[in-house]
């Protein structure tokens, strides 16, 4: 190929890329297709590369998903198409990614290759309204035998309904969750790597809960915090541990940490350990002082059962529980502060 051939066909590509990171050659249309993002895929291949934030890619197709758990050129169809769902199920395989069910599957995977032991909490949780959710708690342990237990916790389920996004369309899409999940599971993994790599000096839990983001966190909460609770409800023999730090929404790329209201009443010494470990690393312009907000999360379910645990969340996140949650408004810089201050809890 000439050089600056591929360039040329790069910027070719890419100019039938859409706002959403997804590919359609119909100009008319504002957002990608799965069609469109097979065919993008395919031209990149042929010039030997893949396409450029594939997970921006990825996430595109989200919102082409269906209830029946199929994907459509369309979003917001009520079933799904053969041909999309082929092409979406194609390209995410290919760029390495699991496909829908899967996911705990490969997370799964990630944990039993890092950590010394680990646990699946399957159980079942009948909602409200009568659904039947199967759903897994996963639990990547360090130095099992250990009796001083360190509890690190993030949710890694999304929310499946953007219920906070500006129009109704986009209120029925489930929130991509980049921030809200991914970042927190983001953290645990990274703490896995840096723990397999270096035993920690105490016992370390990493523990996956599932469905803390399905159901309303207003008067009636049984369909939040699902996962915690079970677990709360199935603690490990020798538990409780000696406190328990909740990430979540830790990636934005404005990060700022107050005190949560809920973790200064129940255990303001965690607190004072989590946030003086911070300044000690030089980032203490990210971990600030004093109480903004208490929000009902998972640290509440443990504390409920004598946990003493905390939460470590960036509340201040204009996508919160929209469709906009995605990749781009998360910066490993900031999952590298809160991975840093993790493993310097348990070193
Ligand atoms: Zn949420």
């Amino acid at each position: 190929m000439p050089r600056g051939l591929d360039q040329a066909l790069i910027e070719r590509i890419e100019s039938f890329r859409k706002a959403d990171g997804g590919y359609e050659g119909d100009a008319k249309l504002a957002h990608g297709t799965a069609y469109g993002a097979f065919v993008g895929l395919g031209a990149y291949e042929d010039i030997g590369r893949t396409p450029p934030h594939a997970l921006k890619l990825i996430q595109s197709l989200k919102r082409l998903e269906t209830p029946d758990g199929a994907w459509s050129n369309v979003p917001g169809a009520p079933i799904g198409a053969t041909n999309a769902t082929a092409g979406a199920v194609t390209l995410i395989r290919h760029l390495g990614f699991p496909v829908n069910e899967r996911a705990g599957d490969w997370l799964l995977a990630q944990l039993r290759a890092r950590a010394d032991t680990v646990w699946v909490q399957a159980f079942t949780h009948v909602t409200n309204r009568g659904d039947t959710l199967h759903l897994r708690n996963l639990l990547a342990r360090f130095r099992p035998g250990a009796a001083e237990r360190v509890l690190f916790l993030a949710h890694w389920d999304t929310r499946p309904r953007a219920d906070q996004s500006q129009n109704l369309g986009q209120q029925r899409l489930p929130v991509p969750g980049a921030n809200d999940g991914a970042s927190g599971v983001a953290v645990l993994l990274g703490v896995a790597d840096a723990l397999k790599a270096k035993p920690p000096g105490v016992g370390v839990d990493l523990l996956c809960v599932d469905g803390e983001d399905y159901g309303d966190f207003g008067k009636d909460t049984s369909d939040v915090l699902i996962g915690a609770r079970y677990f709360a409800a199935h603690q490990p023999p020798g538990y409780p541990p000696l406190y328990g730090v909740l990430f979540d929404m830790v990636g934005d790329k404005d990060q700022q940490f107050y005190y949560e209201g809920n973790s200064q009443a129940v255990a303001p010494e965690v607190v004072d350990r989590v946030w003086r470990t911070a300044a000690d690393l030089g980032y203490g312009r990210v971990f600030l002082p004093g109480v903004k907000q208490a929000l009902i999360d998972d640290h509440v379910a443990l504390q409920r059962a004598g946990i003493h645990a905390i939460d470590v969340v960036d509340f201040d996140y204009p996508y919160w529980h929209t469709t906009e949650d995605t990749i781009d408004k998360v910066a490993a810089a900031s999952l590298q502060v809160v991975g840093d201050v993790a493993v310097a809890l348990v070193r």
